[in-house]
């Protein structure tokens, strides 16, 4: 397996979080970042570093005045009279909570505070001086990932930090600014019709099902635990199957708290069945860790071994497979869910 990184990506250090009404330490560290270039180094795999594709990419799936919010808000922010350490919002706009409303119109205030309310949809995702540069980057390594694909890579890793799947189109949330998956699958169509989308974050791949919901190029399907009490809350149910021309290419499999292994690997079995019935000509895996039952956010209980059953399944599927990094906050377990992960994935692609 080829793996895309780079060195940027580990400079977004969010300082604060909002859990449970206080604020605590982030989930998302820079040192997750270590330990999966560790696990990588164990592989034999050097990561190769993306190519300078600047906002293309994102642009092809984001708005942009999406994307000149997050690229801009440091610098204005800094202009604000007595600014906390990073951009953080005060104020948040109603939003439907319809899954099938593509992205909103441009943010109708000028100012930065209401801005900040319009394009972070929650308190998990601050911007700090050296945010920009990591999202930016994660962006490009997922697109390279893509391009590597689309050159006839059989299985390409985007090593992306910060995650994407929260993020929808015009919103970032949930530790997600740039959807790093969506970025990918699109850039997929340059060579592919039909493109498969497997998200197993332990969380709902919301933002990935926004972006495509109302597509039937790109099918989406997502394993994550009930949303009912767990983020994202309002999307993730079975009921939510597209819309419009993309009706009946979404596909959500929730999984009840508590679940181990053998849940996860039923899912995706019908996963695998949905997809190879879409007939998929690529691959695109969301890859979490934060079902392990480890994970200090989650409410699922997978094993380290069980990532090398996940693997193996999704190898087995037997298509051009490109793997992007989301979520995953147990930093002494992810490393060997990567390598469980990877291990599996190569058997199950060999049979
Ligand atoms: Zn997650």
């Amino acid at each position: 397996m080829r793996a895309f990184y780079h060195p940027d990506q580990a400079r977004h250090a969010p300082q604060q979080y909002m859990r449970f009404g206080r604020l605590v330490p982030v989930k998302d560290l820079p040192v997750r970042t270590e330990r999966l270039l560790g696990t990588l180094a164990r592989h034999g795999i050097a990561p190769e570093p993306p190519a300078a594709l600047g906002t293309a990419p994102a642009l092809a799936v984001h708005t942009p005045a999406f994307l000149r919010f997050l690229e801009t808000a440091w610098e204005r922010w800094t202009r604000l009279p007595d600014h906390g350490p990073e951009v953080w919002p005060n104020t948040f706009p109603y939003w439907s909570g319809r899954p099938e409303d593509p992205a909103r119109p441009d943010c109708p205030a000028g100012g930065l505070v209401g801005q900040a309310g319009w394009y972070l949809g929650d308190l998990s995702v601050p911007l700090g001086p050296d945010s920009w540069g990591s999202i930016l980057r994660s962006s490009e390594t997922a697109a390279s990932a893509a391009d590597a694909v689309l050159a006839g890579a059989r299985a390409v890793y985007a090593l992306c930090r910060p995650s994407g799947h929260h993020a929808r189109a015009d919103r970032a949330s949930g530790f997600c600014y740039l959807n790093n998956t969506a970025i990918a699958a699109q850039r997929l169509r340059g060579r592919f019709g039909r493109i498969a989308v497997v998200d197993v974050d332990a969380h709902h791949g919301d933002g990935t099902q926004q972006i495509f919901y109302g597509r039937a190029d790109v099918l989406t399907v997502s394993i994550h635990a009930d949303p009912d009490d767990y983020y994202p809350f309002y999307t993730g149910r079975p009921e939510e199957t597209g819309h419009g021309a993309g009706l009946g290419f979404n596909l959500n499999l929730p999984l009840p708290h508590g679940a181990g292994g053998d849940a996860m690997l039923a899912a995706l079995d019908t996963a695998a069945a949905r997809v190879a019935g879409f007939g998929a000509e690529v691959l695109v895996v969301a890859l979490g860790y934060d079902a392990h039952r480890d994970d200090p956010i989650g409410v699922l209980g997978l094993g380290t071994e069980d990532f090398g059953a996940v693997g193996r399944r999704l190898g087995a599927m037997g298509l051009p497979t490109l793997v992007v990094q989301e979520g995953g906050y147990a930093v002494d377990a992810i490393g060997g869910c990567l390598d469980a992960f990877l291990s599996g994935f190569d058997e199950g692609a060999r049979r």
